[in-house]
């Protein structure tokens, strides 16, 4: 993955030390290597605390909440049956546990890509082959 080994010097946005970023978080390696060992810090501490809520986990785990916002949003960390934790779906705000958008507004998509597809094209296949396949259209157009 690394196409170019030009020196591409940023300030790591947790220590501000600069260092040769390639991608991902703006982290030098050693900040990078503390918030994995924090996330597994805080995995754990959820496992084992059912029901804590953001700013416990935070509390106890020395993590901004909005590293552990980040990590649900990657999908790495995964909340339990009855955990107190909730992110906003970014589409209408409604309480969800992990990913960007609840499943009502998942479903409004899908149906949205289905319907692009289907004025596009009479096939009727099921709704994932769709949206994919208008997906890679869109890109190959690109
Ligand atoms: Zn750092
Ligand atoms: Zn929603």
């Amino acid at each position: 993955m690394v196409r170019d080994m030009a020196l591409n010097a940023q300030a790591c946005k947790r220590c501000g030390k600069l260092f040769n970023y390639i991608s991902g978080d703006k982290l030098c390696p050693i900040c990078r290597e503390e918030m994995e060992a924090k996330f597994q810090e805080v995995k754990k501490y959820i496992l084992d605390h059912p029901g804590v809520s953001m700013t416990e986990v935070s509390e106890a785990c020395d993590v901004q909440s909005t590293w552990i916002q980040k990590w649900l949003r990657e999908e790495r960390l995964e909340l339990t049956e009855g955990s107190a934790i909730t992110l906003d779906c970014e589409s209408c705000g409604a309480p969800i546990r992990s990913g960007r958008l609840c499943n009502k507004c998942i479903d409004k998509f899908k149906a949205a890509a289905g319907n692009y597809v289907r004025s596009n094209r009479s096939s009727e296949d099921d709704p994932y082959q769709r949206s994919a396949s208008a997906k890679m259209r869109f890109l190959q157009n690109d």
